[in-house]
């Protein structure tokens, strides 16, 4: 197939614990928690969770003492389970004094994220950031320099007001508090580089809510600087709204080969697990081709044609098992998430669609002989029919895994 997607812009990389981010590294999963770092138990259960799920680094907060000095036990806790996922320390205002008060907090972390809004306020700011830094270097972590629109550095924004009335030709305000964001990230950078840190201890970020918005800040952000970026759309809202408005936004930049590491920041509905925003991102970065974590499961969207609401069943059946399997496939198949999967309501595009997958089922459409037709690897390979079809056709799978993806060692 020809190249639709730019190739991806250099960056330098950065390790962040085991994990590569930037340069030839795949584009990495993030996800952060929302329980209180304070309660090692609950934090310790949901980072676990969320790197069951795929995330391959979780953000936490560290907003006070009680936080920090429950991060290094997390991370214990986390180890005896075997869970070796990066652990992130957010921090905002304190950071400097938790991280010189909790040394074991500082080493158990990764990576440290710095918002340089809200580092601190006049000239306890500078202070106060090249503490952080100065802690970084001594326990030898990476730090991300993480602007957000909702907390930009109003003595930056004055003096780029100013700046801008001076222009023959003043730009929009929207384009001077997109130059803020990215100035300050980029100038943060360059003081933490002053400070001893280098460009493969750095990751920047600078979020907005806006999907053009975000767009225009980091194509402009990766054609300043060869940082590893970090993207997301900030409060990107509740269920489909936000998964669309950060899926907008984040292919755009991810074709364009602008992108590091993702998060998607969805507020979870009442009761929907915080791993969703995992799903989403690893769903974002396989239908994108960018990378695969799991079989894909395609399926019609059924239409009058569909007989019952069989269909819709047996496509939530086999993506459930697939999912479900899919620790224990990933363990023992190489390459199994590479698998494609159909599942269509008739034949006026099941065969076609079920030939392009590596297992395709067309199931019986209104006035249909009331048989359904498997391909496997574009060959007609079997024929079901009756109450047990969905067993059959898991069964199917399941021998094909065994069959054609090879078992690990
Ligand atoms: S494959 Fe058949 S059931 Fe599915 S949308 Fe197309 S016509 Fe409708």
């Amino acid at each position: 197939m020809d190249r639709v997607f730019r190739p991806r812009r250099h960056s330098v990389p950065v390790k962040v614990g085991h994990v590569v981010v930037g340069g030839d590294a795949p584009v990495v999963v993030q996800s952060m928690t929302n329980t209180d770092t304070a309660d090692v138990k609950a934090t310790t259960r949901q980072v676990a969770e969320l790197a069951r799920a795929g995330s391959e680094k979780v953000r936490i907060t560290v907003n006070n003492a009680e936080a920090a000095a429950a991060v290094p036990h997390i991370r214990e806790r986390l180890d005896m389970m075997g869970v070796s996922v990066p652990l992130i320390g957010d921090f905002h205002y304190n950071g400097h004094t938790l991280l010189a008060d909790e040394p074991a907090c500082a080493e158990a972390l990764a990576k440290y994220r710095i918002n340089p809004g809200n580092v601190g306020f006049g000239r306890k700011k500078d202070t106060q950031f090249a503490a952080i830094i100065e802690i970084a270097l001594r326990h030898g972590k990476p730090v991300r320099i993480g602007a957000n629109w909702g907390s930009l550095d109003q003595s930056l924004v004055a003096a780029l007001m100013d700046e801008n009335a001076a222009r023959s030709e003043p730009w929009d305000a929207a384009r001077v508090a997109r130059e803020a964001l990215i100035r300050s990230a980029l100038e943060s950078a360059a003081r933490a580089r002053e400070l001893g840190m280098g460009a493969d201890r750095i990751i920047l970020s600078a979020k907005v809510s806006g999907v053009q918005e975000l767009i225009a800040v980091y194509r402009d952000l990766a054609a300043r600087c060869e940082y590893a970026l970090h993207l997301g759309l900030t409060e990107a809202g509740i269920g489909s709204k936000g998964i669309v408005a950060s899926s907008a936004a984040l292919a755009v930049l991810l074709a364009e080969g602008i992108g590091d590491t993702i998060r998607i920041s969805l507020t979870p509905e009442p009761d929907e697990p915080r791993t969703r925003e995992v799903i989403v991102a690893q769903e974002l970065l396989q239908t994108m081709g960018l990378r695969a974590f799991t079989p894909l499961v395609t399926a019609c969207p059924g239409c009058g044609r569909t007989t019952s609401n069989f269909f819709q069943e047996l496509a939530k059946t086999v993506q459930d098992h697939v999912r479900g399997r899919m620790p224990e496939w990933k363990l023992r198949h190489d390459g199994v998430e590479n698998m494609t999967l159909a599942v269509m309501g008739c034949v006026v595009n099941g065969p076609g669609e079920s030939k392009h997958a590596n297992i395709g089922i067309s199931l019986p459409g209104t006035g249909e002989a009331p048989v359904a037709p498997v391909f496997i690897d574009g060959v007609k390979a079997h024929t079901l029919r009756g109450e047990r079809i969905g067993e059959e056709f898991v069964a199917i799978i399941e021998d094909y895994v065994a069959r054609t993806y090879p078992r690990r060692g």
